[in-house]
């Protein structure tokens, strides 16, 4: 077996967070390219549509546009990150632009090393060349069964075993610099099971482990869901109880998607730690623990108002459009989608705006994301899709 049998993370060398905190640059960014998955893996909070329904949570791809602007916002660190992790909630290869979000944020110099984490699923030969070429660093593959049956048992989706192995060997063959690391959950596993893992995997990936499932999420009980008991660590190690602290909050910025456009989640800060470099710019990534406890409430508020300012002008002004119904030049357009987010910054009022002012760090930063969601409502309305198809098809 060519592979090291090593988790996919190192955990030699650890940098010890006490002695290098507060952080003037954050060490990793974490920006979700697609909060939805095309699996449905049962013990994993993203592939239960149901639960995701509850939360609230709409079905999102990263927008390229806001993409750019979270990168573009890194210059205000005094140096670059050390790793740009494109995943977070769902499967990255379902999002378009992936790999244009590699080469956009490569070519920024504003982080060293970029990652993802994927299903493996989507990886055929076309989406692995472009990622590839776009320079990532990094793939992490979580294998989710080890036949077609195992697949859909555990991931409730049709896979085709073979094809799947073969698509994962194209891939180590044009990896080029890239590192491949391939894992698999072992709870679920017999020990034949294993073995036919390292046996099939082992040659075509860079690094491989056999990884434990941990109680990742609050209110989403694995062991109870899967019928297991969690023994030790997710890489094997012993489980401690003296850590009550979550580290990420100190030295990570995560950015998801919530609801489609709108950046959601950017740091949950600690109220003791202190930035050393932070400045206004830089405060757009930061958020308060407690600000965002409501934050579904208020962006559902957003939403709102945000329809509500569409449908109004909509209505009243059809400029968007012209008289073929095909979008006007773009100068315009981009100010219809300003004039859109002016009337939804009116409809709010004072105290509203007020919170999402916190919420969003900056008047730009809320104006930006509602202009991208009218952008993309635009761009998606039905009734000038309708109208410039009959217009077209009454031409014929
Ligand atoms: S493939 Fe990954 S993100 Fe998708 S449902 Fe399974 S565990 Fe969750």
């Amino acid at each position: 077996m060519k592979a090291k049998i090593k988790p996919r993370i190192n955990l030699e060398n650890r940098t010890r967070l006490e002695e290098v905190i507060p952080l003037s640059t954050p060490m990793i960014l974490f920006v979700d390219p697609s909060n939805v998955c095309n699996f449905k893996c049962t013990f994993c909070p993203t592939g239960d549509n149901t639960l995701i329904k509850k939360t609230g949570r709409s079905n999102c791809i990263m927008n390229f546009n806001l993409y750019k602007k979270i990168i573009d916002n890194l210059k205000d660190f005094n140096k670059p990150l050390k790793v740009l992790r494109l995943y977070k909630e769902g499967e990255p290869l379902l999002n378009p632009h992936l790999s244009d979000m590699i080469k956009y944020a490569k070519d920024s110099g504003y982080v060293d090393y970029i990652d993802t984490t994927t299903n493996g699923y989507l990886l055929h030969f076309d989406k692995i060349k472009s990622i590839i070429d776009a320079g990532i660093d990094k793939i992490n593959i979580s294998v989710n069964g080890m036949s077609d049956k195992q697949f859909l048992k555990f991931s409730g989706i049709k896979v085709d075993f073979n094809k799947y192995v073969k698509n994962i060997t194209d891939l180590y063959e044009m990896k080029e610099n890239c590192e491949i690391v391939i894992k698999i959950v072992g709870d679920y596993l017999t020990n034949e099971e294993k073995t036919k893992f390292y046996d099939t995997f082992g040659n075509i990936c860079d690094r491989i482990f056999i990884e434990n499932l941990a109680p990742c999420w609050p209110n989403f009980n694995v062991e109870d869901r899967l019928g297991i008991t969690i023994k030790k660590g997710i890489y094997d190690q012993e489980i401690t109880n003296d850590i009550n602290i979550c580290p990420y909050i100190f030295y990570s910025i995560i950015i998801i998607l919530f609801i489609c456009n709108l950046i959601t989640l950017f740091i949950l800060r600690s109220n003791k730690v202190k930035y050393k470099n932070s400045n206004k710019k830089n405060n757009l990534f930061l958020i308060n623990k407690d600000q965002i406890e409501n934050f579904t409430k208020y962006i559902s508020v957003l939403q709102y108002f945000m329809d509500k300012a569409y449908e109004l002008i909509y209505k009243d002004r059809i400029f968007i459009y012209s008289i073929e119904a095909m979008r006007v030049d773009d100068k315009i357009y981009n100010q219809a989608s300003k004039d859109f987010t002016k009337l939804t910054i009116k409809l709010m009022g004072s105290n509203i705006y007020n919170i999402f002012l916190i919420l969003f760090g900056e008047e730009n930063t809320l104006f930006f994301n509602c202009s991208q969601y009218f952008d993309d409502k635009i761009e998606k309305d039905e009734i000038r899709k309708t109208m410039q198809h009959d217009i077209i098809s009454s031409g014929e």
